[in-house]
């Protein structure tokens, strides 16, 4: 299987380096999101299971892996990691994974893999539990957390593990990968693939063409206020990005700058985004239509003197 992994070329030589000899217990692949560090993961772990060893495609293990049937390959749910009942652990608990699963050898191979794509949400006392094990995890085992900043994690988890670096993707790389030559788009994507999805929705066009009006004349400012200030607007944002409604505005606002570059009153507008941002960081309870009001009242003095 062709795997490239654009961009990350420390990340591939250091995951190739691991396919060819057994992988340490514990691999943490840490950087921003949206830089791969899943597939990744996923490709890693298939060739680490493929009968030939390369992620073939064509084997019986790659067949299984590529159905998300594999056996051997316990994925962890994007969310809170618990420690699990004492007596009946939920599944995707540690608990239950000690008990019903590294108790035991693999199903099908020599090795099984587990993968935990948001570390950073292991809570206390599964965390602790998961270290013991890190301590001395069974032969047949191994883990796979991924995080975005290390800083999330603890230093004895971290201690434990060979960390694998991913960083953003340079621009020249984004657009290779994306087909998007428009600098807009990959400015506003910053070399992670996550809104690559989302820009090209056709919400996202509507409101790049919104903000566009809006920085034209008053009655589209006023229809761009309206528009913005209406949170279902961007549900579908929320949900793709998994951000809260108050990220969302923070990265529209980042769209009214990039947009409004070229204007004469660019500096003017660029510290209304950034006192707008600062007003959404302080993440007071009930202010967030407060400093949006007021950012498109300081933004309407600039452009149209009113
Ligand atoms: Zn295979």
């Amino acid at each position: 299987m062709s795997f490239q992994l654009k961009g990350q070329s420390i990340a591939r030589s250091m995951l190739d380096h691991y396919l060819s000899k057994p992988a340490p217990p514990l691999l943490i692949l840490h950087g921003p999101a949206g830089v791969g560090k899943f597939s990744a993961a996923e490709w890693f772990i298939q060739c680490s299971l493929c009968d030939i060893g390369n992620g073939c495609g064509q084997c019986p293990s790659c067949r299984l892996f590529a159905r998300q049937e594999h056996p051997d390959y316990i994925l962890f749910p994007e969310e809170r990691v618990l420690i699990g009942d004492e007596k009946q652990p939920a599944p995707f608990t540690v608990r239950w994974l000690i008990r019903t699963r590294l108790m035991y050898p693999p199903f099908k191979g020599q090795r099984r893999f587990i993968l935990m794509p948001r570390a950073d949400l292991i809570q206390n006392e599964a965390e602790t539990a998961l270290l013991k094990t890190l301590e001395e995890p069974p032969d047949h085992s191994r883990f796979i957390l991924m995080v975005e900043d290390l800083e999330l994690l603890k230093e004895t988890i971290i201690s434990r593990g060979v960390c694998i670096p991913f960083q953003l993707i340079p621009a020249s790389t984004m657009a290779d990968i994306t087909g998007q030559s428009d600098p807009y788009i990959l400015d506003l994507m910053g070399g992670s693939l996550e809104l690559s999805n989302l820009i090209l929705d056709e919400s996202f066009i509507k409101l790049k063409e919104k903000i566009e009006d809006g920085l034209g004349h008053p009655m589209g400012l006023n229809e761009l206020e309206t528009y913005v200030a209406l949170e279902k607007n961007f549900q579908g944002w929320k949900t793709h990005l998994d951000r809260s409604y108050e990220e969302v505005l923070d990265l529209i606002g980042l769209m009214i700058l990039k947009s409004s570059e070229r204007l004469p009153d660019f500096p003017a507008i660029a510290e209304a985004v950034f006192e707008l941002k600062a007003g959404l960081h302080k993440r007071m309870a009930g202010m967030t239509h407060y400093h949006l009001s007021r950012f498109f009242a300081r933004l309407g003095r600039i452009l149209f003197g009113h």
